[in-house]
């Protein structure tokens, strides 16, 4: 499962240089797919439940599922977050990250650094014989203490042969509980955190969900093996 996941990582790489004032959210979209089909991988995304794009492309408000669009134009100050998945040699791999446009605020940047860095806190859960709800446990523990809120009706998942495979990874709740963490398993996680109120709703396009209060959302996402040494980042961004 390396390949895929190295592909979107290395792909994300790209698309979060060249996210600047003035690209539009479809430019980045055309990129993404572009690159990974010249790398003989297949968007995953597009035709899923019928999303018509190659990536996600989630702004300020939007946590999660936007769709990219020639109208929609990155200005300095916003956040983006780009979720990107693909199949390559009969598996998947899934991955996004939240990248600031120009110059934003201190607090702005705040919410991106607590967001990645519940990630890896979460990552860190991943052990053969932990427990599943020790991943959301330690996401929910870190993002709290920052003041922000977890987003509850978005989860991460398992990824193999299919995009979303059991369990739901939830990015909250109390350590020690759901399936025993086993090696060869593999899982997505995905913190989405919202800098106000956690409760979100789906706009009227049917996908991109949005803080109902309209405040930032950030969203950070790895694929991670579990093996008997640790957790494998799969989507870690070649050294
Ligand atoms: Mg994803
Ligand atoms: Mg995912």
């Amino acid at each position: 499962m390396r390949a895929p996941n190295q592909l979107v990582a290395a792909i994300l790489a790209k698309l979060a240089a060249a996210v600047a004032p003035g690209v539009t959210t479809a430019e980045l979209d055309a990129l993404a797919e572009q690159w990974a089909r010249e790398a003989g991988g297949v968007p995953a995304f597009k035709g899923y439940r019928g999303f018509p794009a190659t990536l996600c492309v989630s702004v300020n408000d939007e946590v999660v599922h936007g769709i990219p669009s020639p109208a929609r134009v990155l200005r300095a100050g916003d956040i983006v977050s780009i979720d990107m998945g693909v199949k390559l040699g009969g598996f998947y791999g899934d991955s996004a990250l939240t990248v600031p446009v120009g110059d934003v605020p201190k607090e702005t940047t705040a919410l991106l650094e607590v967001t990645r860095q519940s990630l890896e806190r979460a990552i860190a859960q991943v052990r053969v014989g932990g427990r599943l709800s020790d991943i959301g446990h330690a996401v929910q523990e870190w993002v709290e203490a920052h003041g922000y809120s977890v987003v509850r009706e978005f989860v991460g998942h398992g990824i193999g042969e299919a995009l979303h495979e059991e369990p739901q990874i939830p990015n909250y709740g109390k350590p020690g509980r759901g399936p025993t963490l086993a090696e060869g398993m593999v899982l997505a996680i995905e913190p989405m955190v919202a800098m106000g109120r956690p409760e979100t709703k789906v706009l009227k396009d049917g996908w991109t969900a949005v803080t109902r209060d309209g405040s930032l959302a950030a969203h950070f996402e790895h694929t991670v093996a579990v093996t008997k040494d640790g957790p494998a980042v799969l989507t870690a961004p070649a050294a």
